[in-house]
C-alpha cells in the first residue's frame, strides 16, 4: 500500500513564493508521487488568487484553542494536474501584504500566525490519517512538539531545515498565548537564550532532520554557521542528514519555458534571449559578456561584497543586470551603481517571468552568498546556460565544480569557484569568467555540457524515500 504524506510548507510555487523554499514544496511532492501519496499544505495567504487556482472551500471549518482563545479555521483545496493541496485559512495567518513581514522585519505576531499554521497541521493529520509528516522550516516546526504531546498521533516526522538563519525567536511571554505549557520551556526542546525558538522543535521532536546539501548538514555543526544552534545539532547529529535540492526540470527548461521570448536547446540558441533582454534593459553590447545576480538583496546572497566590487565589474568589457529585492539599506548603494556605470542595470521587484528571461539571456550567473543552504539559482542557472560564479559554501560546494577541471564524460556542472567571500576574489573570478568567455569554443562546449546536467529531483526523491522508508 501507498502511505499518505501530508508535506506542510509555509510558501508553495505557483500560489505563493519568496524563495527557494517554494519551489522546493512544488517540486519534491511531484518528484515523489510514484511512490507516496503526497498532500501538501500551505497557509491560504490573501495574495493567492483563489479563482485562477481554482480553489474551493471543502466545506470543513473547526477551531484551535490555544490560551483560552479559539481561532477558526477553513479548509481550502485544489488539485493541478492531479496533485492535491490543501490550504488553511485563518484571518489572523493569512489577511497579509507580505507572506513573513516587509523586507525589513517581521510581523510583530508571527509566533501566533505560524502556531496556528501548526496546530492546523496536527488537525488535518487527525482528520485524514497520514502515516507521514514532513514540516519545512521554522513556520510548521511547532507541529512537531504538538504531535509529540498528543496521545493520539503517531505519524513519522520528517524536518527539513532550508535555511539556519530564520529560526522563529520569540519572547518567552508567548508560550501561554500559543497554548504550549512552561515544561517545555527548557534547553532541550523550545528556550533559545531566553526566549522561544520554534525551529529547535523541529529539531528535537522529529524522527529524522534533514538539510538541503551534504555541505550545509556539516557546516551548521560548527560555530561560523550553526546560528547558536550548532550545540543543539551536535546532540541531534544521529538523525541529521544533507540531502541536495533539485529543480524541477520541467518547469525550468529553456526548451519549452513560455516565458521566453525564444525557447532554446543550446548555448547558440540564447542569442535571441540576449538581444531581446540588453535591449529591454537598455544595455549596449551583444558580445559583451552579460553577468546577472537575480536573488534577495540580503547579507546571506553577499550583496555587500557584489556592491563593494561592482565598480570595477564594470570597468570590464560587460554589461550586468540585478534583479532582487530585499533589505532598504543596500537599495541605495546598488541605485547609486546603476547610476553611474551605464552597463549595469537594477530592477527592484520580484518577477517570477522576468527572471527566467534574465536566465536565458545569461552568460554568468554571480552569486557570492556568504553561506548557501542549497541555492537553487546556480541549478537554474546551469539548465539556462549561464555559467555561475560562485563562492565556495553550503550547496554551492556540492553543485559547482571549477571549469578549469572540466572532464567532458563528467555529469557535473562546471562554473567559476572562489574560496573566499570578499570584493577581490569575486572580482579575480569574473576576470577569469571574462577570459573563458573569450575562448568561445570552450566557454560554449562548458555551456552545452552543464546544460545537459542532472540536477533533477531523481536521485534526491530516491534518497528522501530511503530516508522515509528508514523509519518504518
Ligand atoms: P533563497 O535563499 O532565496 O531561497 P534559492 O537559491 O534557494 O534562494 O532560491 C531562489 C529562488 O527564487 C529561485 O527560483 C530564484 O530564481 C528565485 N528568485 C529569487 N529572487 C527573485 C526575484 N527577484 N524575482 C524572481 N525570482 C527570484
Amino acid at each position: 500500500m501507498v502511505k499518505k504524506m501530508l508535506f506542510a510548507a509555509s510558501e508553495v510555487y505557483p500560489f505563493a513564493k519568496s524563495g527557494g523554499l517554494a519551489d522546493v514544496a512544488y517540486s519534491l511532492p511531484r518528484a515523489l508521487k510514484n511512490l507516496y501519496a503526497v498532500t501538501v499544505v500551505m497557509p491560504l495567504y490573501s495574495m493567492i488568487d483563489r479563482d485562477k487556482h481554482s480553489i474551493t472551500s471543502l466545506g470543513e471549518s473547526f477551531d484551535i484553542s490555544m490560551g483560552g482563545v479559539d481561532y477558526p479555521i477553513d479548509l481550502y483545496s485544489c488539485s493541478v494536474e492531479g496533485y492535491e493541496y490543501y490550504f488553511i485559512y485563518s484571518p489572523i495567518l493569512c489577511d497579509r501584504e507580505f507572506l513573513y513581514g516587509t523586507p525589513e522585519s517581521g510581523y510583530k505576531d508571527n509566533a501566533l500566525r505560524f502556531a496556528i499554521f501548526s496546530y492546523a497541521i496536527t488537525a488535518l493529520l487527525k482528520k485524514k490519517c497520514y502515516e507521514i509528516v514532513h514540516l519545512n522550516d521554522w513556520q510548521c516546526a511547532l507541529a512537531a512538539l504538538l504531535i509529540h504531546k498528543d496521545p493520539v498521533l503517531s505519524p513519522k516526522i520528517i524536518y527539513t531545515i532550508h535555511n539556519l538563519a530564520y529560526q522563529g525567536i520569540f519572547e518567552s511571554s508567548i508560550l501561554e498565548t500559543i497554548g504550549i505549557e512552561r515544561s517545555y520551556f527548557t534547553m532541550g526542546s523550545l528556550e533559545f537564550y531566553g526566549r522561544v525558538n520554534f525551529m529547535k522543535a523541529g529539531i528535537a521532536y522529529a524522527d529524522e532532520v534533514t538539510t538541503v546539501s551534504p555541505t550545509y548538514a556539516q557546516e551548521i555543526l560548527t560555530h561560523e554557521f550553526g546560528c547558536g544552534l550548532e550545540g543543539f545539532l551536535h546532540f541531534h547529529h544521529s538523525k541529521l542528514s544533507g540531502i541536495l535540492n533539485g529543480i524541477d526540470t520541467e518547469h525550468f527548461s529553456p526548451a519549452s519555458d513560455q516565458m521566453l521570448v525564444s525557447p532554446y536547446t543550446d548555448a547558440k540558441g540564447k542569442k535571441a534571449n540576449k538581444t531581446n533582454l540588453l535591449k529591454r534593459l537598455g544595455l549596449k553590447g551583444l558580445t559583451k559578456p552579460l553577468f546577472v545576480f537575480i536573488g534577495r538583496f540580503t547579507g546571506q546572497k553577499g550583496v555587500e561584497t557584489l556592491i563593494e566590487a561592482l565598480p570595477q565589474i564594470a570597468e570590464c568589457e560587460c554589461n550586468i543586470a540585478l534583479l532582487g529585492e530585499g533589505e532598504e539599506r543596500y537599495h541605495e548603494g546598488l541605485e547609486t551603481l546603476a547610476k553611474q556605470y551605464k552597463n549595469i542595470s537594477l530592477t527592484f521587484g520580484y518577477d517570477e517571468s522576468f527572471s527566467h528571461q534574465m536566465y536565458a539571456a545569461a552568460d554568468f550567473l554571480l552569486m557570492p552568498s556568504l553561506f548557501e543552504p542549497c541555492g537553487l539559482n546556480q541549478m537554474i542557472a546551469f539548465r539556462y546556460g549561464a555559467v555561475p560564479v560562485v563562492h565556495r559554501v553550503g550547496g554551492l560546494t556540492d553543485t559547482v565544480k571549477r571549469y578549469e577541471k572540466y572532464q567532458e564524460d563528467s555529469c557535473a556542472g562546471y562554473g567559476l569557484v572562489f574560496n573566499t567571500p570578499t570584493a577581490r576574489a569575486l572580482l579575480s573570478a569574473v576576470h577569469r569568467a571574462c577570459d573563458l568567455y573569450s575562448e568561445k569554443k570552450h566557454y560554449e562546449r562548458i555551456v552545452n555540457h552543464n546544460m545537459k546536467s542532472d540536477f533533477s529531483w531523481f536521485e534526491s526523491a530516491k534518497a528522501y524515500s530511503t530516508l522515509y522508508e528508514r523509519l518504518y
